[in-house]
C-alpha cells in the first residue's frame, strides 16, 4: 500500500530504505533517543514532498486576495491554525544556536551518529530564488540522515562549521530558527537561517502570526544611551517582526513583538540594547532554555 502511494519504483525503494534502517537518533533535552521508524518515515515523507508544500504556499503568499483581505487572513490563519503538528520555529539569538549545536555534537550516540549537516536552503531550492547565504539549513540527528539521503547537496558538517555558517548568516541579517515538528523536542531536525522575503514560514508567520514562537531571550533598550531615528535607526530596519518604530524623535520598542532574534542589538550603534531572560518562555518543553545557554 505504502509503494502505491508513493508511485515511482525509486520513491519505493527509498520508502524500504527508511523503514528498514535501524538507530535513527533523536534530541531529547539531555540525551539522544533512539526514535521509531513510524517516526522517522513520516518525517522522511515529508522531507521528500516539502518541496511541492513550500511551492502551494508561496504560490498563496503572493496572492493579494489571500494576504490583503480580511477573508484571505482568516482562511490563512486557519491553514497555519491546522497545521499545528508540521514544522514551527523558535526564534533565538546565534549565541544561543551556536550553543544548541555545540551540545547536540556533545551528546553520547552510536559511534558513527550523524549530528550535523548542511544543505541549501529548502525555501530557496524549492522556489528557485536565490539569495546568498544559500546554503544555511543545518539539518541535525536523524533530520541530518533524511535530507542527507534525499540529495539535495547536503553534506556532514561539524560543530565548529557549523557555528560559522550561524555567524554568517547573522552577519547576513538573517534569523535562526529552530524548527521542529508534532511541537515536540524529539522532531527537532533543523536550524533555519530566515528572511523575510523568501522564508515561507517567516512569511506565513507575517501574515497570520502563527507557526514562529518566541525564544527564551527578549531584548531590553536603555532609552537614555539610545542614538534616535535621526543618527541611527538601525533597529527599525533590522527587525523582521516589526517591534520597533519611530514615535517622534525617539525609538519605540514594543516587546510584545520581539521574538528574540538579538539582531538590533548586533547592529545598534548606541550600545542601548541587551538580551534578557524573557518573563515567559513558551517552549521550554521542546528546547529547554539552559540547552540555550539561558540561565
Ligand atoms: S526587537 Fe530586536 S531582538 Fe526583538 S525581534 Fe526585533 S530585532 Fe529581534
Ligand atoms: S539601533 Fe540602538 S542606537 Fe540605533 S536607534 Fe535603535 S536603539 Fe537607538
Amino acid at each position: 500500500m505504502i509503494v502505491e502511494f508513493l508511485g515511482t519504483p525509486d520513491c519505493s525503494l527509498d520508502a524500504l530504505w527508511c523503514v528498514f534502517l535501524v538507530g535513527h537518533l533523536a534530541f531529547a533535552g539531555d540525551r539522544l533517543v533512539p526514535i521509531n521508524k513510524l517516526h522517522y518515515f513520516l518525517h522522511w515523507l515529508y522531507g521528500k514532498y516539502e518541496p511541492q508544500v513550500l511551492m502551494i504556499v508561496d504560490w498563496i503568499l503572493r496572492k493579494k486576495l489571500m494576504t490583503e483581505t480580511v477573508f484571505g487572513r482568516a482562511v490563512l490563519t486557519g491553514i497555519a491554525t491546522a497545521s499545528h503538528y508540521l514544522p514551527h520555529g523558535i526564534v533565538v539569538p546565534t549565541q544561543s544556536a551556536i550553543n544548541l549545536v555545540r551540545y547536540i555534537d556533545s551528546l553520547k550516540g552510536e559511534e558513527d551518529s550523524l549530528k550535523l549537516a548542511v544543505g541549501p536552503c529548502v525555501c530557496q531550492m524549492s522556489l528557485n530564488r536565490w539569495k546568498e547565504p544559500s546554503c544555511k539549513d543545518i539539518v541535525v540527528l536523524y533530520g541530518a540522515e533524511i535530507y542527507l539521503h534525499l540529495n539535495r547537496g547536503y553534506r556532514i558538517i561539524d560543530a565548529e562549521e557549523a557555528t560559522a555558517i550561524l555567524e554568517q548568516c547573522r552577519d547576513a541579517g538573517l534569523v535562526h530558527c529552530l524548527d521542529f515538528c508534532m511541537q515536540s523536542g524529539r522532531w527537532h531536525f533543523v536550524i533555519c537561517n530566515c528572511d523575510k522575503e523568501i522564508c515561507v514560514l517567516v512569511r506565513t508567520f507575517l501574515v497570520t502570526g502563527k507557526m514562529i514562537y518566541a525564544g527564551p531571550l527578549i531584548v531590553k533598550q536603555d532609552r537614555n544611551r539610545c542614538l534616535g531615528p535621526d543618527v541611527c535607526g538601525a533597529c527599525v530596519s533590522i527587525c523582521i517582526f516589526k517591534a520597533n518604530s519611530i514615535r517622534g524623535e525617539s525609538i519605540h520598542l514594543d516587546s510584545t513583538r520581539c521574538y528574540g532574534c538579538g539582531q538590533c542589538v548586533r547592529v545598534c550603534r548606541g550600545n542601548a540594547r541587551e538580551m534578557i531572560r524573557r518573563a515567559r518562555y513558551e517552549k521550554e518543553h521542546v528546547i529547554p532554555s539552559r540547552l540555550l545557554g539561558v540561565d
